[in-house]
Order: structure tokens, then sequence, then C-alpha cells
């Protein structure tokens, strides 16, 4: 599926590894390749306040008008030009076994052929003491939304070495991701859970252990080891996000429609979006728990983390000529060109969010260092060389919005 004829992978030096070139000019706004992920895996946290997505693909599954009422929570709500809803129900299948929901029967094969056999959990409603409830559900007391990653991505590469044919293989894909050095493996974990989450690994790995031991990779299931696949996952997972809904409105600005019309179904939409947003702020830290109170559990869309090999490839720039995009409702990955790119010049996309984009140098280059183990030196960054080592506000105030948390969590 990934077109490797515009873009080749290339090695730059030890220091920096391997990155993705522009094999031919490219116009901005070209697909430079669109790949399906290695394995992926939905948040558990969102996976309960039922965004519905496809244990393969992660298909948002709900219809948008059934993700709407539940956003909003309003039963009744109607949703106009339902024509531009492409949610394809009469494709929907289950795990005959787990009752596990895919979005259709080549999904279940694939999943079945990759993992399932070893993960599916044998009935509906599943045994409470099966290991790998157990693992889950103490996944969930660790890790609470936003969440970033998720244990069954973890599991889903285990149960995929398990199943597989050549072993050999398949270490061999995983083992082609960013290498984190040993030393710094414990500082990437604990920044992937959080400060809070110190020693829960200690928790996690009996559980993993018990649930789903493979000898082949032996040193994950060691006091420790489990830091390994958790730095991968920290340096080369990739958030992926779907939603029935937002196909729905992207298909909704399409229309060609009169003035009043369109300036009715504009209006509809952005009073819809209010009502929704009010459900997602509705997160109270009550008793050193976070009480999930909203209908949405501070989600808008089927969340969940993966990873891909080809995008894993491409390096970081703060002003980015690419950017990742899921245009198809699922899991597949598009890699987008954001500007003209010239024969032989690098893609770069950034890994840091919109807004710590905007942060300053000091504040960028914090964040890579600290989640990416390495200090960028990008057209940007180099400009910047000479401003003042100062922290963003934004990001100061959030330091300390942290450091509350934390106090009144010590207090309860
Ligand atoms: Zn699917
Ligand atoms: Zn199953
Ligand atoms: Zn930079």
């Amino acid at each position: 599926m990934a077109n490797e004829s515009i873009v080749n992978v290339r090695f730059i030096d030890e220091l920096k590894g391997r990155g993705l070139f522009a094999s031919r000019d490219i116009a901005a706004g070209t697909v430079l390749f669109e790949e399906k992920p290695l394995v992926c895996a939905q948040f558990l946290w969102n996976e309960c306040y039922h965004y519905e997505a496809c244990e393969y693909c992660m298909r948002s599954m709900e219809n948008a008008e059934e993700m709407a009422r539940r956003l909003s929570a309003n039963p009744s709500l109607v949703l106009p030009c339902m024509e531009c809803c492409k949610a394809e129900k009469q494709n929907f299948v289950h795990c005959p076994h787990c009752r596990v929901a895919y979005c259709c029967s080549e999904c279940r094969e694939q999943a079945w052929n990759q993992y399932h056999q070893v993960l599916c959990l044998s009935q509906h409603p599943p045994d409470p003491n099966h290991p790998l409830v157990i693992l889950q559900e103490v996944w969930k007391t660790m890790h609470y939304p936003p969440e970033t990653t998720s244990i069954m991505l973890i599991a889903k590469m285990i149960a995929s070495i398990k199943q597989a044919k050549s072993k050999e293989e398949i270490l061999a894909s995983f083992n082609q991701f960013c290498h984190v050095p040993q030393n710094e493996e414990r500082q990437l974990s604990h920044k992937l859970l959080g400060k809070q989450f110190e020693g829960q690994y200690e928790a996690l790995q009996p559980l993993l252990l018990n649930a789903l031991h493979e000898e082949s990779v032996a040193q994950w299931f060691t006091p420790g080891g489990l830091r390994s696949p958790f730095a991968l996952i920290g340096m080369n997972g990739q958030g992926v996000g779907s939603s029935s809904l937002s196909v729905y409105v992207h298909n909704c600005d399409e229309l060609d429609l009169e003035a009043e019309e369109r300036h009715n179904l504009d209006q509809f939409i952005d009073q819809l979006y209010v009502e929704m947003e009010k459900g997602i702020v509705d997160i109270m830290f009550v008793h050193s728990k976070y009480l999930l109170v909203s209908e949405s559990g501070a989600f808008l869309n089927c969340e969940g983390s993966a990873l891909y090999k080809l995008q894993s490839c491409c390096n970081h720039s703060c002003v980015p000529n690419a950017e990742i995009s899921f245009l198809h409702n699922n899991s597949t990955l598009s890699l987008v060109a954001l500007t003209d790119i010239t024969e032989g010049q690098e893609v770069l996309i950034s890994y840091l969010d919109k807004c710590c984009k905007e942060r300053s140098r000091h504040s960028r280059q914090k964040e890579l260092r600290e989640n990416y183990l390495f200090s960028c030196d990008c057209s940007k960054c180099r400009l910047q060389c000479d401003d003042p080592d100062v922290t963003s506000s934004e990001e100061e105030e959030e330091e300390e919005e942290m450091e509350d948390g934390e106090a009144s969590q010590a207090k309860n």
C-alpha cells in the first residue's frame, strides 16, 4: 500500500539514524504514502466510553447520529443530511467466541490470523478472572484519560510474535523501530506513563507474564524488562483517531447548497459541537481518582495508538513539510505534503502537538529531549539559537497545574 516510489528511506548518520527522502519533486497536498499499522490498539478508557471501533482497523462503528446523540447526551437528536454519513453497518461482524466487533469479515480474519487466537477471551461476557481481563483492569486503574498508550498495544505485539509462523521475521520488524538505549529506557517509559506511576511496572510485569509469556522475548517479562517495549512504543507510537461524525461533518462541508441551507447546516453543526464539548470538560479529580462524570470521558473520537514501519522513519522538524492524516476513518495513515518538496529533500513531520509547536525554542527542545531523546537542529531551532532559554508561559502554567494535581493527590 505504501507508495515507496515517491519517498525512499536512507541512512543519515549514527546520531539521526534513518530518514525519509523525496524520490522526485512533490507538490503541496500530495499524499506521499498510505500505510497500515503493524499493530494498533484502541485506548481502554476510550472503549469504556462506548467509542465503538473495529478491533482490527479502529474504524469508527457508530453512525454519525448515534455518536452525536451519545456525545451531546441527547437521545432524540436527529442529524440532517444523513446521506453524508458513510458508516456501513451491514458489513459489521463479531468474533463468534468473544463477540468483539469488526467492521468487516476481512478485518476479523486478519486479526484472527495475526493475534486474536491468543487474545480472544473465548466467551461473552468474559471471565473476570481471565489473566488478560485482570491485566486490562489493572492498567485502567493506572492510566486515565487523556490516554497516551495502551497495554493492549504491547499485548498485541506479543500475541503477534506468539502466532507468527516466522518469529525471526516479526521480531526483526519490531527491532527495526528506533532503538532506545537501555540507560534511557527508564526515563522514557516513566515519561510515557507519568510521574505518579513510578513502580507500576512491578505490578504489570507478573500480570503480563501470567497472561502472555513468550520465550522469544523472555527479557520483556523480567522485572524491569517491561521498560523495553514501553520505551519502544513511547518513541515510535503514533496516535490514531477515527470518527464517523468527523466524516459526516467533512461530507456536509462538501455539499453544494443554497446560501440559506448552508447557513442553517453550518449553524446546526457549530451548535452540536458546543453541546458535545460541554460533556467533555466534566472531569473531576475526586478522592485521588479521576471521577469521569461526562458522557464522553474526555474524548471526541475513537482514539488509540499504533506502530507504523515507514512513518517511524520520518524525522522531526519544528517547521515540517509533511503531516500525518487519517483520511479513511480508520488506522490507515496518510502522509501528506504541507509544502512543495524537491527531489532529494528530507520529508519531515512535527512530533510536537499543535500548541507545543508554537512554544519557545527552549520549551520545544525540552519536550523533544524528554520524549524522543534528541536535540532538534531544524532550521527554526537554528534561527532561534540565540534566544534566551526561557520556558513558554503556557508551559509554566501547565507545570504548576500538574504540581497542584500531585499535591492534592498526596493529600487524599
Ligand atoms: Zn476494520
Ligand atoms: Zn474473540
Ligand atoms: Zn526544531
